[in-house]
């Protein structure tokens, strides 16, 4: 279950972007996963639920999954392709023997959605 522990490098990531532009509280995460996961979009919903459902900074924020190819290699023809499968088939040759890119990372927090008190303050100000 290691995706507890990549949920929480996310969930950290996410509270340092927000700090670091003066957000007081992350509405929104935006995660880009490939097949190169071995874990489901829901386990990192679950796990993201269970590490930040009760803290505040994290409060209602939303997961917005978006889905990236990653590059494979047929080790029977040595075909390149892109693909969405953790195990795909070679489209050239049929092959099961395929690799994926060992470098395509498995999940990236894209972008943080925040809120700033001061914005707030700012429109309040100005009704
Ligand atoms: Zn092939």
């Amino acid at each position: 279950m290691h995706e507890l522990g990549i949920t929480q490098g996310i969930i950290d990531r996410a509270r340092e972007a927000a700090l670091a532009n003066g957000g007081r509280r992350v509405t929104d995460l935006f995660l880009t996963m490939t097949p190169a996961a071995d874990f489901s979009q829901e386990s990192i919903e679950m796990y993201f639920e269970m590490l930040a459902g009760e803290d505040d900074f994290f409060r209602g924020a939303a997961l917005h999954f978006d889905h990236k190819l990653v590059a494979a290699t047929c080790l029977s023809c040595s075909d390149e392709f892109n693909t969405d499968a953790p195990q795909p088939v070679c489209p050239q040759c049929g092959s099961l023997l395929v690799q994926l890119d060992p470098d395509a990372p498995m999940v990236v927090l894209t972008d943080v959605g925040i809120d700033d008190a001061e914005d707030d303050e700012a429109r309040s100000a100005e009704r």
